[in-house]
């Protein structure tokens, strides 16, 4: 099993409030919010960042990008920021693409 903390949570070893989830993704609430509504989305499938996002199947990345919207909408959100951070110096802790979503302020 891939070891890193979201991997842990996609095979369902350790525990996560999951909002939505389908076949390819899940979409988790941040442990460690950094705004009224944060979430994470996880493809199930593993690169270690944004960097390789070459390798996904095209059809998997425009439908991993229809669900960030899709949670956004369903969670409420009009306005809402949508992140990745890519390596260390830039605030990558987790070496597992996610997406951050962040929203809820008004
Ligand atoms: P990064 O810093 O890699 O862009 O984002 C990692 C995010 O994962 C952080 O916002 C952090 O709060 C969150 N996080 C770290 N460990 C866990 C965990 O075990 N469960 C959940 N739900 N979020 C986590």
């Amino acid at each position: 099993m891939e070891d890193t903390i979201f991997g842990k949570i996609i095979a369902r070893k350790i525990p996560a409030k999951i909002a939505y989830e389908d076949e390819q993704y899940i979409a988790i609430h941040d442990v460690n919010p950094q705004a009224p509504v944060h979430l994470l989305v996880l493809p199930e499938r593993h690169i270690d960042s944004f960097r390789e996002i070459g390798e996904f199947p095209a059809e998997e990345a425009k439908r991993m990008l229809e669900f960030v919207a899709d949670v956004a909408a369903r969670e409420g959100l009009t306005d809402y920021r949508v992140a990745v951070n890519v390596g260390p110096s830039a605030g990558q802790t987790v070496f597992h693409l996610h997406w951050h979503i962040k929203g809820g302020w008004v």
